[in-house]
């Protein structure tokens, strides 16, 4: 997809919605809202009847309102148990076919967890999965952006390195760029010059148009020393979004930008209202 902008969504259907557990109905929220996008949060199972893939394509597409969507939290390439990879790669494919179904371009997943293994096994690991996926949807001709999301516990595989890495060796990888994850993780990139240091690494080491295709996400976020995360309104977190939005403007970033923060679309308006004013 080409973007002019930065589109801005919430993370599953927003909260307004009357009838929250419906899709569709949360796509026409979107709109009524004034917001650009919506993600398809398939966190704990990815099933959906037909009558719902092509209503919500439908809906999409007549209001102008792209989808991504979110692979389940249960996908661990790096199982200790054969079979628990061949489900977690079992997993991405289905969330792959039913967000292609719904028209969704880019869908993100949490790759796997490092179960004390070395963090360079781990890649091999995942990269092989990648490579199998990637290679059995372009049988079942589904093109979509694998898009292996920065994780926010160093518990688990998928910080900026590994991502960049992945999408070296991968073609049809990209990150997506929780960039609350990225300060949980790492305590550090909660300025403008550091987030600026991020979008100039992005666009160094990856596709020179890669800044113009991008998969955020932002919310805010608290981590404490054992690296639990906590999902925050942004006026509750001390997580620097304003700066963060102006350092993707000054870069051109376009793409999705997908709020998880507990108030989703209150905070997807914020953002978007800001951002339009800079
Ligand atoms: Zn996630």
């Amino acid at each position: 997809m080409k973007f002019e902008r930065l589109l801005f969504g919430t993370a599953g259907v927003p909260n307004s919605t009357p009838k929250k557990n419906n899709p569709i109905d949360g796509v026409k929220q979107v709109h009524a809202l004034g917001l650009d996008c919506m993600q398809l949060e398939f966190a704990h199972g990815v099933r959906m009847k037909e009558e719902v893939s092509s209503g919500l394509r439908k809906v999409s597409y007549e209001l102008g309102i792209p989808l991504t969507s979110h692979g389940p939290y249960y996908i661990n390439l790096n199982a200790r148990e054969q079979d628990k990879i061949d489900s977690s790669v079992e997993r991405i494919i289905q969330t792959a076919k039913i967000s292609d179904l719904c028209g969704a371009e880019s869908m993100t997943f949490h790759a796997a967890f490092y179960m004390k293994d070395s963090p360079y096994d781990v890649f091999d690991l995942v990269q092989k999965s990648l490579n199998v996926i990637e290679e059995r949807l372009n049988r079942l001709d589904i093109q979509i952006e694998l898009r292996p999301e920065l994780t926010g516990k160093t518990s688990q595989f998928g910080s900026l390195e590994e991502l960049i890495d992945l999408t070296k060796s991968v073609s049809s990888c990209s990150p997506c760029m929780d960039f609350s994850h990225l300060f949980a993780r790492t305590n550090e990139y909660n300025t403008y010059e550091e987030f600026c240091t991020v979008l100039k690494k992005l666009k160094e080491e990856l596709d020179p148009n890669a800044l113009q295709n991008m998969h955020i996400h932002i919310s805010g976020i608290s981590s404490n020393s054992k690296g639990d995360l906590k999902h925050l309104n942004l006026e509750d977190s001390d997580f620097n979004w304003r700066d963060l939005l102006r350092a993707l403007k000054d870069f051109d970033c376009r793409g999705y930008v997908i709020c998880n923060s507990p108030n989703l679309e209150k905070d997807a308006k914020m953002m978007k209202d800001f951002y339009l004013g800079l």
